[in-house]
């Protein structure tokens, strides 16, 4: 088949924005109408008139951009026009409500992948393939040393932290992003937590949209009320695990804990990186992205005949080409850039 010029969804300087449909993919900055594919503050930016959503992050988004702004939640699959395009959102399988963005025009269609990970996670929907001509993939993780177990056993790993900690007298403090990590590693203890969880402050609201969206969580307190506990009986806390965002690492709280151990969970704690080397007393491989292999197995099952690659792309875009796969890095996707693209050539002559 022949693609459509100029591109379904284009590159510009505010983001990935579909002409046809009028709106935009996660943009940069306040537009029209934002289709959003999830909360985190790299895709999900204040100001714009409308935006676009799964109905199960419509609750994470509103408390993320403020309780006023004008959010349409749709279902996963639900078809919905825009434009001269039809939408639909399938799950991402990155954080609650992640979303796919697919954009179908006269037959073609092309799929958005925003963030997505294809390990099980409890707190969110699963990742879905979604077959498509062409496919915008993220790769955060797109090198060939990025590889995550497949049969690792996150919340075992985490009870069993606390409870050797437990028994030495100690607090276990685990550090990760309040929005989607965090509630991972709730859903991930659920099965294993004997009391509840302290979270910090910025967790709190967050977790409860989790909650409301019927996710099971273990139980959670907030750490300010822990603290001030603390603070009026002079008796320091023992045994308890906490969460709290990489951010606050440094604040004085600390001091209210008693003797304590510290972990990061991430992707980035594979194979020590330097980025956390020697900053936490242990670490957790905990993705909320795809590995290596996830990118390539997810690339092949959407059956793409072009791939875009958004971040850290040189390798994946050189291993697909290797594979006989038409792969550019993103900035192709910018009008000019598009149409100097071989296909086009074919099309043109
Ligand atoms: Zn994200
Ligand atoms: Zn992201």
């Amino acid at each position: 088949m022949s693609f459509a010029s100029p591109p379904l969804i284009a590159l510009t300087d505010k983001g990935l924005f579909c002409a046809e449909g009028g709106f935009y993919i996660d943009p940069k900055c306040a537009v029209d109408v934002a289709v959003v594919t999830h909360a985190h503050s790299d895709h999900a930016r204040r100001g714009s008139r409308q935006y676009i959503c799964a109905s199960s992050g419509v609750g994470l988004l509103r408390s993320r951009l403020g309780h006023k702004i004008e959010a349409r939640g749709i279902a996963f699959g639900e078809v919905i026009q825009l434009g001269s395009v039809k939408v639909s959102l399938h799950p991402a399988g990155h954080i609650l409500g992640s979303a796919q963005v697919r954009v179908e025009k006269d037959g073609e269609v092309w799929v958005a992948s925003g963030d997505y990970k294809r390990d099980p996670d409890p707190s969110c929907e699963p990742f879905e393939s979604v077959a498509c001509d062409t496919f915008i993939t993220e790769a955060t993780f797109g090198t060939p040393k990025f590889s995550w177990d497949r049969n690792a056993t996150h919340g075992q790993d985490l009870a069993n932290w606390w409870e050797e900690a437990a028994l030495a007298g100690k607090n276990c403090v685990l550090f990760g992003y309040s929005l989607g990590k965090a509630q991972r590693v709730l859903a991930e203890l659920a099965p294993h937590a004997k009391r509840p969880v302290l979270i910090y402050e910025t967790i709190v609201e967050l977790t409860e949209c989790y909650r409301s969206e019927g996710r099971n969580l273990a139980p959670t307190r907030e750490l300010r009320s822990a603290i001030a506990e603390v603070e009026k009986t002079g008796e320091a806390l023992c045994g308890e695990f906490i969460l709290a965002p990489p951010s606050i690492k440094d604040e004085s709280w600390a001091s209210a804990l008693g003797a304590f151990e510290t972990a990061f969970a991430s992707g980035w704690m594979h194979g020590r990186s330097h980025f956390f080397g020697g900053r936490y007393d242990r670490g957790f491989v905990l993705s909320d992205h795809a590995d290596w292999a996830g990118l390539n197995e997810t690339i092949a099952e959407c059956g793409a005949k072009r791939v875009f690659v958004q971040h850290r792309n040189g390798s994946l875009v050189r291993h697909l080409r290797g594979r006989g796969i038409e792969a550019h890095p993103e900035e192709m996707l910018i009008v000019e850039n598009f149409a100097r693209l071989p296909g086009m050539n074919l099309r043109l002559f």
